[in-house]
């Protein structure tokens, strides 16, 4: 359970039965019974990415580049990247700052995207996966551990070769 590495053995036992049960998949498609969300090209993404930063990040300095990313689950194993890539432009340095979103986040509900993306803007600000980058986090989504979670449970639901479920936008 390579996802949910970081929960306590207690949770993990739990998601083994229901697992085994063939439980898992139903559980969540319960608990997110709505379709996909509507932000379906890197510039919807962006739209969507300013608009929370605008909301709760303003100060932070502007994004050069917002995308969706098709390669990115499967190289690097992250499921989204914040970079900042600084240059000297006219003799003024200048910071080029980059979102990336797993495209296996076209197809889930608002929630779950809502949670990948404040998890990068919040590192926009915290560099580590530490208290002050959750509280920030939850600050954005105050629902955030439990999307955290439940996206995890989903691609452990992947991972054993369980079905997507949430239809793409435009298919049923
Ligand atoms: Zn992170």
């Amino acid at each position: 359970m390579k996802y949910l590495a970081g929960y306590p053995a207690s949770l993990q036992a739990q998601v083994a039965e229901l697992m085994a049960a063939d439980k898992l998949g139903a559980l969540l498609c319960q608990r997110y019974p709505q379709p996909s969300h509507d932000v379906q090209t890197d510039h919807a993404l962006y739209v969507y990415v300013n608009e929370l930063k605008g909301e709760y990040m303003r100060k932070a300095g502007p994004l050069s580049k917002v995308m969706f990313d098709s390669k990115l689950h499967v190289i690097r194993n992250a499921l989204g990247t914040h970079t900042t890539v600084s240059r000297v432009q006219g003799g003024k340095l200048k910071a080029k700052r980059e979102i990336r979103v797993a495209s296996l986040f076209k197809e889930v509900p608002l929630d779950l995207l809502r949670m990948i993306v404040v998890h990068e803007l919040a590192h926009m600000k915290e560099r580590d996966h530490d208290k002050a980058f959750y509280a920030l986090c939850t600050y954005m989504a105050p629902d955030y551990p439990r999307l955290e979670l439940d996206l995890r449970l989903y691609l452990t639901h992947l991972d054993s070769g369980g079905a997507r479920f949430w239809a793409p936008k435009g298919r049923s």
